[in-house]
């Protein structure tokens, strides 16, 4: 972030830039463990989540994982019974 000013602070050098709006940060503004701005941030790029949405997408990725071990599973036993008539 050499030569950037803090949105803030404009006599500060920037040393940080914020996850969200992607503003430039000094050490004062800027949150490390959210690692955004400290304020505010006006231009939220990011909705929330609605809640119940995050558990129902792990749900599809689990049916989805155990697709993909059923398919490698099945390709196995079809690799093996192939190899078994040659
Ligand atoms: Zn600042
Ligand atoms: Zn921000």
């Amino acid at each position: 972030m050499a030569g950037f000013r803090c949105m803030n602070h404009p006599d500060r050098e920037a040393v940080h830039q914020c996850g969200r709006c992607g503003k430039p940060l000094c050490e004062e503004c800027y949150d490390p463990d959210l690692g955004r701005c400290r304020e505010h941030c006006d231009e939220p790029l990011v909705k929330p989540q609605p809640k119940g949405r995050s558990a129902a997408f792990r749900a599809i990725v689990a049916i989805l994982a155990i697709i993909g071990a059923l398919t490698v599973l099945l390709a196995a036993i079809c690799g093996a019974y192939i190899f078994s008539l040659s």
